[in-house]
């Protein structure tokens, strides 16, 4: 076991549960191949025991005023930022991101948790005027209930924390299972609840096999809601089951991002950036830009600059700091590379940097570009959800939406252009729930984020990632008469 990391357990009813005779799995440090430590299973009676507390800690919670629910969360949020280094470390062990990055992930979700706390005192409803002298109407916004939340791996920070501080600002309890790839930095976030004085019940954090805890979780009648992110494929088996119970969903699922690159901007500048922000976290992120359409008069340039700056990326362990992309988070993720670059070299298709692993220990690949892509290649079509940016040429602005347009995703598109025709008829065009003119950054903790077709259902951020966590309640009331 790693000095640094700690043991794991559940959390369930305000208790830390170790392995004790349970079921376990290894979890792995990315960037060496070490077992850094064993995580327990919740047994069949662990998860009863969650959903009790689930609904004994609802009952509380919602009757819990929303200035104190605020306090429990403003609280948590600065004791993340002053263990903003700790916990940057864990998120560096176990997926392997560079620590400056890492570092910058635990300032963002505690700017989440400072935004739910904030906002969630503000679920205002509204009064309506009625038809009849004397009666008042209006409608209020209520918690839904307790949750089920289901995080993923890539962003062990950021996620968990939308989703719990999203919920409890609402007002609902939480049970989350969170991924089982990266589990201290979840229980991290929901020791620093507990010391803020969260009470015990109102978030459970479990872990296991992710389908049996799904299906027992949105098959039980006291969960209301499901939050979950991760691949469409799992996204649409979760749906199938909330749909069986009514339960509200909000789902954030793959992306493959577009990127529209117009002849007016100056296309070395551009691929600057555009290697900054592909290479974050080693491109697994939902929103990271991949599908890199270029005008054809600066396609060259852009891709021989793309080329240069990507081949000088230091790739290493992300506790050094000099790193700039560390490991993919699994072995998973490496054969899906392959299967990228063996499409694409089957096809005679450049690929002008990377398309490599990086030998010895740890799952390292190198910083690639696909070029002067077409449609039947794989990465034109498949989410790589790593290191791969893809490039084609493009003529028109017409095009250029056709090409965003023609998968099933449409969750962050990025169009970079000076003229505000062409940003106009992007921004109208393009079927995402993002449409980024001129920068990188697809969300904020007080923006919505969601996608369109296969990319999701509702949203999280903003005044609408809250809502996703109330009910609407209509009263009409006919007072008698004096
Ligand atoms: P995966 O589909 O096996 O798992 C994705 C996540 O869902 C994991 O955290 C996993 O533990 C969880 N999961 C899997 N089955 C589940 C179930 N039945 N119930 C509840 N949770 C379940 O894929 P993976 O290999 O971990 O990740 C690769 C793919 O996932 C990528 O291609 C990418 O498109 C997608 N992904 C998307 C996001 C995102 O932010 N939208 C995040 C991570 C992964």
């Amino acid at each position: 076991m790693a000095m640094d990391y700690p043991e794991l357990r559940l959390f369930i009813g305000g208790r830390w549960i170790g392995l004790d005779g349970r079921r376990g799995e290894p979890v792995y440090n990315p960037a060496t191949g070490n077992v850094l430590a064993e995580l327990p299973h919740a047994t069949e009676a662990d998860l009863d025991e969650a959903l009790a507390s689930a609904a004994a800690g609802f009952d509380r919670w919602r009757r819990t005023s929303p200035v104190e629910r605020a306090r429990v969360l403003q609280q948590t949020s600065a004791r993340m930022l002053e263990r903003r280094d700790q916990i940057a470390a864990l998120i560096t062990l176990e997926l392997g991101k560079p620590i400056a990055e890492a570092k910058a992930e635990v300032e963002q979700a505690a700017g989440i948790f400072n935004w739910n706390a904030e906002e969630g005192r503000r679920a205002y409803g509204r009064v309506i005027p009625p038809r009849t002298q004397g009666a008042m109407q209006f409608a209020v916004r209520e918690p839904l209930g307790p949750i089920a939340a289901f995080a993923s791996w890539n962003a062990p920070a950021i996620t968990p924390s939308r989703k719990i501080s999203g919920a409890l600002a609402a007002g609902c309890s939480v049970i989350i299972k969170a991924s089982e790839e990266t589990p201290a930095t979840a229980l991290a976030i929901a020791a620093l609840l507990q010391e803020s004085g969260l009470p015990d019940g109102v978030l459970n954090v479990v872990f296991g096999n992710p389908a049996e805890i799904s299906a027992k979780l949105i098959g039980s009648p006291i969960i209301r809601g499901i939050t979950f992110t991760g691949s469409t494929s799992v996204g649409k088996q979760l749906a199938s089951l909330a749909v069986q119970g009514m339960k509200r969903m909000t789902l954030e699922l793959g992306g493959h991002a577009p990127v529209v690159i117009f002849q007016d901007v100056d296309p070395e500048a551009v691929a600057l950036s555009a290697v900054t922000a592909k290479y974050r976290n080693a491109g697994q992120v939902c929103t990271s830009p991949t599908r890199f359409y270029v005008h054809r008069s600066i396609h060259d340039r852009f891709v021989a600059r793309f080329t240069e700056l990507a081949r000088a990326i230091k790739v290493g362990n992300g506790l050094d700091p000099a790193t700039k992309m560390g490991p993919l988070a699994n072995a998973r993720r490496l054969e899906a590379m392959d299967r990228f670059l063996d499409d694409a070299r089957s096809r005679q298709i450049a690929i002008p940097v990377g398309g490599k692993r990086i030998g010895g220990e740890g799952c390292f690949y190198s910083p690639t570009l696909i070029a002067n892509v077409d449609e039947e290649c794989l990465v034109s079509n498949v989410e790589p959800f790593g290191p791969i940016a893809a490039t084609t040429a493009f003529d028109t602005a017409e095009d250029a939406i056709r090409l965003c347009n023609r998968l099933p995703f449409g969750l962050a598109s990025y169009v970079m252009t000076n003229d505000m025709r062409n940003a106009g008829a992007m921004i109208d065009g393009i079927e995402a729930g993002n449409v980024i003119v001129n920068h990188w950054q697809a969300s904020l903790p007080e923006t919505p984020f969601g996608g369109y077709k296969d990319s999701g259902v509702g949203s999280e951020g903003g005044v609408e990632g809250l809502q996703a966590f109330q009910n609407i309640k209509y009263v009409s009331e006919h007072r008698p008469p004096s």
